[in-house]
């Protein structure tokens, strides 16, 4: 058992350094070992300037031959509004984003960004217009103002600083020993969960990109932190297109539209009191979150005053 444990641990603590010292998505799914199969078309052009129009037209993949993720997923998300896409996990919630990023392509179905086949892009130029808010953030081991501004190489310090501003992080930064020369990451300050995130958020403000893929934490977040990120979130979502890829439903009231994923396929679509008025799956998801969330404020206050 020793021997089998060994070896594991050291991968794991590998792949933690690996982690570590990764912000970049796509560097990180070459890393981790997601096939970098698909290349650009030959005759691939940069992607058009475009206000940001996103569509999914049945769209069919599986990461196997044998087993498909998406049976036919259809949605248009139009310049500057917010779709939610919410249900189970394995869902393939995830692999929409994947999708949209073309980590993979689709078997059948299509994917465009403002009329343009993500296929027919260069890779390059599809991912500068997509800007992503993690789950978890990897900050690198440099200075917090390396960290903001990786978003956009070459920004001013007031950019940073306008960046870090919308993104409610700017405060905390000038609290630091040494304000944006504090070194952060594994070997220099570590940030909370919050702070990682709202490090990310001001990184994406600076990269400025025509669609915001927000994938929500899992873990839950104090309510405070939970309130900055939430403003934080909406300063960069407004007027930009959005996907989220939501695991809590509190965020996703506001969205245009929501689209409920049960094994691969969309089971319901439509807004919060639409969705609610259904009472379907979304309704029971949202009963079930807020019997929960109750019962978390019950035991906290249970807890304040004993
Ligand atoms: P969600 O985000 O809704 O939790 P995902 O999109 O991450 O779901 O995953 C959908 C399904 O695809 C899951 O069953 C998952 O196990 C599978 N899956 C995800 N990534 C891979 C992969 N790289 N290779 C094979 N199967 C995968």
């Amino acid at each position: 058992l020793i021997q089998l444990y060994m070896p594991l641990n050291i991968l794991g603590f590998a792949y933690r350094e690996i982690k570590q010292g990764l912000t970049d998505t796509e560097e990180m799914f070459a890393l981790l070992g997601e096939p970098q199969e698909v290349a650009d078309a030959p005759d691939a052009v940069p992607l058009a300037a475009g206000p940001g129009e996103l569509v999914f037209e049945d769209v069919r993949f599986g990461y196997r031959p044998d087993r498909e993720i998406l049976k036919g997923v259809s949605f248009r998300v139009p310049p500057g509004r917010t779709l939610a896409i919410v249900g189970p996990t394995g869902a393939g919630k995830s692999t929409i984003s994947r999708l949209l990023f073309r980590f993979y392509d689709a078997t059948s179905g299509q994917i465009m960004v403002d009329g343009q086949p993500v296929r027919t892009v260069t890779q390059d130029s599809l991912r500068a217009a997509i800007g992503v808010v993690p789950q978890d953030t990897v900050l690198f081991n440099d200075t917090i103002r390396y960290n903001i501004a990786y978003g956009r190489p070459g920004a001013t310090d007031a950019e940073v600083v306008r960046a870090a501003t919308l993104a409610q992080v700017h405060d905390f930064v000038l609290r630091l020993p040494d304000g944006y020369r504090t070194m952060v990451g594994e070997r220099g300050l570590k940030l909370s969960g919050g702070e990682k995130q709202r490090v990310a958020i001001a990184r994406t403000i600076l990269k400025d990109p025509r669609i915001l893929i927000l994938d929500e934490a899992t873990s839950a977040l104090d309510t405070r932190t939970e309130q900055e990120i939430q403003a934080a979130l909406r300063q960069i979502s407004a007027e930009r297109t959005t996907l989220v890829i939501a695991h809590r439903l509190s965020t996703v009231v506001d969205a245009d539209e929501i689209i409920v994923l049960q094994d691969g396929r969309i089971a319901e679509r439509g807004d919060h009191s639409a969705l609610i008025a259904r009472d379907g799956l979304y309704a029971e998801m949202w009963r079930r979150q807020s019997e929960a969330v109750a019962m978390a404020e019950a035991a906290a206050a249970a807890q304040a005053a004993a």
